[in-house]
């Protein structure tokens, strides 16, 4: 799967910010919950900005649906989940906060991978009966 962006290549263009989008499978591994799945593909769609120093901002939105088990009723049920990502690519960067990129080409792979794995909840539920606090789980 290519998530790659070419920096040198957008910059050498003169497109210093621009639209990507990214529609891909998950890594069903990611997923914590029991009996739980990705039942659509995840979607990312970003909006980056080339800065002067050739580092690279990235923000925009990421959704996706999960499927399965409801982690309280174990009815089935499905929730669409959709959170705001962001990152920042550095050059050969090594202070080991922000994404570092080389040979002016950023792969997202990481990075989407990253934020996929932010916003997934740490439970399904449901309902709001479900969803209720006092809930322990065991
Ligand atoms: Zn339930």
């Amino acid at each position: 799967m290519a998530f790659k962006f070419d920096v040198r290549r957008a910059n050498a263009e003169k497109k210093y910010a621009g639209d990507l989008f990214f529609s891909f499978e998950a890594d069903p591994s990611l997923i914590g919950i029991p009996f739980v799945g990705f039942s659509s593909p995840v979607e990312a769609r970003l909006r980056y900005e080339i800065l002067e120093d050739d580092s690279v901002e990235v923000t925009g939105r990421i959704a996706f649906t999960l499927k399965g088990s409801c982690s309280r009723c174990l009815k089935e049920t499905e929730q669409r989940i959709e959170g705001e990502a962001e990152g920042y690519f550095v050059p050969d960067c090594e202070n080991g906060e922000d994404y570092s990129y080389s040979n002016g080409v950023i792969d997202f792979g990481e990075f989407l991978r990253d934020e996929v794995a932010f916003l997934l909840p740490a439970r399904l539920v449901c309902s709001e009966t479900c969803a209720a606090p006092g809930y322990k789980e065991d």
